[in-house]
């Protein structure tokens, strides 16, 4: 029933704190080598479900499976094999790099040379001149890489992220991108990120959800001129000469299903098929489509749609 390519599964699960329900009947994939986005506003319930993949607290109904095991059972395992990385960890100023992951090797009871802590502190970015040097003068961008450092010490499958370019200035957001991209094509490494910056799905997510007063309102793919659900659904604005003369003759078309007029604009809905596609077959039939615009296509706008709030473009 468990299917290899599926690392992390949510089905149908539901969390309380006291009389309020926290996670609503959520259905929540991520597959292996996904870069995913989980996205909402504060309260949306990301962290409770973060908890609940780790295998720290337990839930009231439904089915949750993480590398194919029950958390709730078997997190203390399950945690040998991902790691989480929370917004605010926090560094000893007085340690140095070499010294921070030496300390958090000894926590996770791993027992590793110099020479693989040194390689990791390589792979994130550090340099050798800084190794020894304390954490307190390392900048905001430094700090992160030896968070992600701390992170990969035990090789994990899964990496949990909580915003992890927040109050970074966008140079060190972007390094950070694409020390996140690197580590997941090399290694394989799945990423599940919580953030609320816009720039950080865009550049780094393959699929999103977004999580909304407990409720998952949407999961889907991303790339970055679509934005679809997990069937491939468009909604395309379409500019016709003399639009409402069109209305009944698209309305028949089989493979459109939704259309609806909004101020000379005609909006069409379909399922699966290229939108180039579609455009061109309606162009070959007659139809005087003078412009196509994606409805899809700004991610602000759909994640609006769904929680209501913004996206921090910059971050805060
Ligand atoms: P997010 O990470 O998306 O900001 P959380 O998962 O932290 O959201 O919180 C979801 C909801 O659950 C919030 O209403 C929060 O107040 C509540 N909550 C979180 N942790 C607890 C707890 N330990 N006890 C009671 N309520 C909690």
């Amino acid at each position: 029933e468990y299917k290899m390519d599926i690392v992390i599964e949510s089905k149908m699960l539901h969390k309380k704190y006291g009389k309020q329900d926290v996670l609503k009947d959520m259905n929540l994939h991520v597959n292996r080598g996904d870069i995913y986005g989980l996205l909402g506003p504060n309260g949306a319930g990301k962290t409770t479900f973060v908890r609940i993949l780790l295998g720290l607290i337990d839930f009231d109904n439904g089915e949750v499976k993480v590398l194919g095991e029950n958390p709730d059972q078997n997190g203390k395992m399950l945690r040998t094999r991902m790691n989480a990385l929370p917004e605010d960890f926090g560094v000893y100023p007085w340690m140095s790099a070499m010294e921070y992951l030496e300390f958090f090797a000894g926590l996770y009871n791993l027992k590793m040379s110099r020479m693989q802590i040194l390689k990791i502190l390589n792979t994130v970015g550090i340099e050798k001149k800084d190794f020894n040097k304390n954490l307190g003068a390392y900048s905001q961008g430094m700090k992160k890489r030896v968070g992600i450092a701390r992170a990969l010490l035990n090789r994990p499958e899964i990496l949990l992220l909580d915003e992890p370019s927040n109050g970074l200035d966008p140079r060190g957001r972007k390094e950070i991108h694409e020390l996140l991209l690197e580590l997941n094509r090399e290694t394989g490494v799945t990423i599940v990120l919580s953030t609320h910056i816009l720039d950080d799905v865009q550049n780094l997510c393959n699929r999103i959800g977004i999580l909304h007063k407990g409720k998952l309102q949407y999961q889907g793919k991303i790339n970055p001129n679509l934005l679809s659900d997990e069937e491939t659904a468009f909604r395309y604005r379409l500019h016709l000469r003399n639009a409402a003369d069109h209305l009944s003759a698209l309305a028949g078309l089989k493979q459109l299903k939704l259309v609806r007029e909004e101020n000379s604009w005609v909006i069409l809905e379909w399922i699966k098929t290229e939108p180039d596609k579609v455009i061109k077959d309606l162009l070959d039939k007659g139809f005087p489509i003078i412009e196509a615009k994606n409805e899809y296509s700004n991610l602000e706008n759909v994640y609006l749609r769904y929680t209501g709030g913004s996206f921090a473009q910059k971050g805060a």
